[in-house]
């Protein structure tokens, strides 16, 4: 696939689950009646929320770095070693800046 194509489509799917997640994570009224959630768990679920939220930003951020590196063509080349990226890799993270072996 068109790597430029794989990460507008990448960049799309993670604005919008973080518009989803934005509703989740806005902070837990202690004063509303939560039926059958305990007070703990809907901290808790706030708590995964945020964390899932960061997770997206921190993503978002690897996308539009690589969107500069299409531009200046230094795409698909690892930040570390500087070796190719694996296709495949790329095809399930389009933002990865890293090869296999620089990531672990
Ligand atoms: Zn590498």
């Amino acid at each position: 696939m068109d790597a430029l194509k794989a990460l507008e489509k990448r960049k799309k799917d993670l604005e919008e689950s973080l518009e989803t997640l934005k509703e989740a994570a806005k902070p837990v009224d202690l004063n509303e009646p939560i039926g059958r959630l305990s007070r703990m768990d809907a901290i808790q679920q706030q708590q995964m929320a945020l964390n899932n939220r960061k997770q997206l930003e921190l993503n978002l951020e690897l996308v539009d770095q690589a969107l500069k590196r299409l531009e200046d063509g230094e795409y698909g080349y690892c930040l570390k070693c500087e070796d190719e990226i694996n296709s495949k890799r790329l095809l399930a993270r389009p933002e990865a800046p890293f090869c296999t072996s620089c990531q672990s």
